[in-house]
């Protein structure tokens, strides 16, 4: 188990409705531009990229998008497992987050009695686990494929198996891409309560899933025959 420490729940970010209610300048407009938020999603981020470190992957780039009229946001970091620096294998990994789920969770923390009472489950944004791979000569069968990967990633990791064939010319063969998904809830509950262990268990099956695939890509790729 990871022993990072517990981040503090109650971290000075912006809020979403003190941003709303700025001026121009960013000067508040009710004098809460920097009221504190409920949960801390960047360090939320943060603690991922820095669990996904310990537990044997490279952290290679991250992004965030803010769509500026809904405010939904959306947070990337590109992976790979330690052992597969330069290929063949990439993970994907992104965080959407819906600003209604977000506020509404927010009311609810702060109409609790007590701010460390336990949060209501039930809130969560998805996070995406994507697995890619370069062009495969040799594509292996993807219902057996889908069958096995789906052992290795239990009930914790669902796992989706998917191809596409692309030509680049009408006269080539086709050549096909493969992708691993994996949606996994998170709970907001848990980020509140600054609870990583779910976090780490699924990073641990990520790696599970990384190692067992490096070991089966050469060959879908003609690195070997
Ligand atoms: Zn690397
Ligand atoms: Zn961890």
């Amino acid at each position: 188990m990871c022993q990072l420490p517990r981040r503090l729940r109650h971290a000075e970010t912006p809020k979403y409705r003190g941003l709303q209610s700025c001026n121009r300048n960013g000067a508040p407009l009710n004098g809460s531009v920097h009221d504190v938020a409920v949960i801390d999603i960047a360090g939320f981020v943060t603690d991922l990229k820095s669990h996904a470190v310990d537990h044997g992957f490279h952290v290679h780039d991250e992004r965030h998008f803010v769509e500026t009229y809904s405010l939904r946001q959306l947070w990337e970091v590109d992976l790979h497992p330690e052992e597969a620096c330069n290929g063949p294998i990439d993970l994907h990994v992104s965080l959407e987050i819906d600003p209604r789920t977000l506020l509404s969770f927010e009311d609810v923390v702060l109409a609790m009695d007590d701010p460390d009472d336990d949060p209501p489950e039930g809130f969560t944004f998805p996070l995406v686990f994507t697995w890619t791979f370069p062009p495969l000569v040799h594509p292996p069968d993807l219902l057996v494929l889908a069958t096995e990967v789906a052992g290795l990633g239990g009930v914790e990791l669902p796992l989706e198996v998917s191809a596409i064939d692309s030509f680049h010319q009408v006269t080539d063969a086709p050549e096909r891409s493969l992708t691993v998904v994996s949606r996994v809830p998170v709970s907001l509950a848990n980020v509140y309560k600054g609870d990583n262990d779910p976090v780490c268990a699924v990073l641990d099956t990520c790696r599970n899933v990384s190692l067992n695939l490096l070991e089966r890509v050469p060959f879908w790729i003609g690195d070997i025959h």
